[in-house]
């Protein structure tokens, strides 16, 4: 397994318990919990995981069932235009990470061990690692996430398509926040606040603390913004300014943003977040060519790239682990198991990227005059956008 982030030790379990022997290789010297921040998940799935042993039973999210939309129009408050039904829960990223890298014995997870290169061999796959070793495995896997390298030394290669947009990103304790009548907003209908404006929109959700299976946990404000690049920031390869590298003439450009388009009450909280807690992605997608390659499977990031809109990465992720797991216990043959896997996988994972694609094309690249439009307006502007397609966060598509 290279890659031991969320689609790693996802599969590196499932594999685990169909009885083979597995081992997992991160780049990273040190453990991943710190480095990330909220992300969500379908309700359906939490329990799925929690009833098929990969989150402890008393694992928690936060519930989230409502969307509101809303426009700054000169009040505190900004102006609702819509609520729309949401089923889903939130999560710290680096819980879940620590929660299904437990499974993994410390025997069997080798940090500081980045993948160089590899190679097909009559009987499986040949591998070399940054620390000197080579391998000979029946299978490799490459959940080494969005560039993963291996995915690049695959016959049809990797090609990203950048969105022409960034995604602004914070998130921090809940203490910070003096004036708590926009937690008590969220917290009332367990809403997540959208602010739309010209050339994009922004979303704004609490998500559990790191210790989320402490009921002393601290919840967090998790917040992103979608919106056109700044004019003097080159973005020609896939590469996020991180967290502690936004300098102060970038974050001017977020604050302007704030200052202009934003109601009072949300950018205030945004402003909690300083510059040195911000980090800024540029939006990326890309579509899966094929999922397996001999004895080589992609899985989670490496395999497919979808946008933020569909808060899909890690649900994608952890979809083709649970797809591997039920076709292990139909299949004996390798070869036909990783057949059925990439079968399955495909189209559902091309959907995504489709949806988040069409998502992005109306909600940043092209976006209507949100504040002249009704509820009705809002209804038929979505249901355009979805064109038929169901996406799990909201209620309606649930059954679908
Ligand atoms: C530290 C971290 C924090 C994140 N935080 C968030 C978040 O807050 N919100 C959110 O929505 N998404 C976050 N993501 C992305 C999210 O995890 C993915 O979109 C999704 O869960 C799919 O995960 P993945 O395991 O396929 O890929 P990733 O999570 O990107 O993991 C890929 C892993 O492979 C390792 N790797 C890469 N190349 C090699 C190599 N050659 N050899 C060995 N190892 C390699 C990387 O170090 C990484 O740990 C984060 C990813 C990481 C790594």
């Amino acid at each position: 397994m290279i890659g031991g982030s969320i689609a790693g030790c996802a599969t590196a379990r499932v594999f685990q318990r169909g009885g083979f022997e597995v081992d997992v290789y991160e780049r990273s010297a040190k453990d991943l919990e710190g480095r990330g921040a909220g992300i969500v998940l379908p309700i359906a799935l939490q329990n799925q995981l929690i009833q098929n042993g990969f989150l402890m039973k008393n694992y928690a999210g936060c519930a989230l069932q409502q969307r509101d939309w809303i426009v700054h129009d000169k009040s505190h408050e900004g102006r609702t235009l819509w609520q729309q039904a949401v089923a889903a829960s939130t999560h710290h990223w680096g819980a879940l990470w620590r929660a299904l890298r437990v499974h993994i014995d410390d025997d069997h997870y080798h940090n500081n061990c980045e993948l160089l290169d590899y190679h097909n061999t009559p009987d499986g796959v040949r591998f070399r690692l940054s620390n000197g070793q080579e391998q000979q495995v029946d299978l490799l896997v490459a959940a080494d996430g969005y560039r993963s390298k291996i995915r690049a030394c695959m016959p049809w290669g990797s090609e990203s398509d950048y969105a022409g947009y960034v995604l602004w990103r914070g998130n921090f304790e809940e203490s910070r926040v003096v004036d708590r009548s926009i937690i008590k907003r969220m917290d009332a209908s367990q809403s997540w606040l959208s602010v739309c404006y010209e050339g994009g929109h922004s979303v704004v959700y609490m998500i559990p603390g790191l210790a989320s299976d402490s009921a002393e946990t601290q919840r967090r404000v998790n917040w992103a913004i979608y919106t056109q690049p700044p004019v003097d920031l080159t973005l020609d390869e896939p590469k996020s300014v991180p967290e502690g590298c936004v300098d102060e003439a970038l974050y001017s450009h977020l604050r302007d943003l704030l200052n202009s388009s934003f109601p009072p009450q949300i950018a205030d909280l945004i402003r909690l977040s300083p510059c040195e807690e911000v980090s800024l992605q540029p939006i990326y997608d890309e579509l899966a060519v094929h999922f397996c390659d001999q004895r080589v499977m992609l899985v989670g990031d490496a395999a497919a790239v979808v946008r933020p809109h569909t808060a899909s990465g890690a649900t994608k992720a952890l979809e083709d682990a649970l797809t591997m797991e039920s076709l292990l216990a139909q299949h004996d043959d390798l070869d036909t198991l990783l057949e059925a896997y990439a079968q399955e996988r495909l189209s559902a994972c091309n959907a995504l990227v489709d949806i988040g694609r069409r998502i992005g094309k109306a909600q940043v690249e092209g976006t209507p005059d949100w504040s002249s439009m009704s509820v009705t307006d809002f209804e038929l502007w979505n249901a355009r956008v979805f064109d038929g397609q169901s996406l799990y966060l909201y209620a309606d598509d649930q059954d679908a």
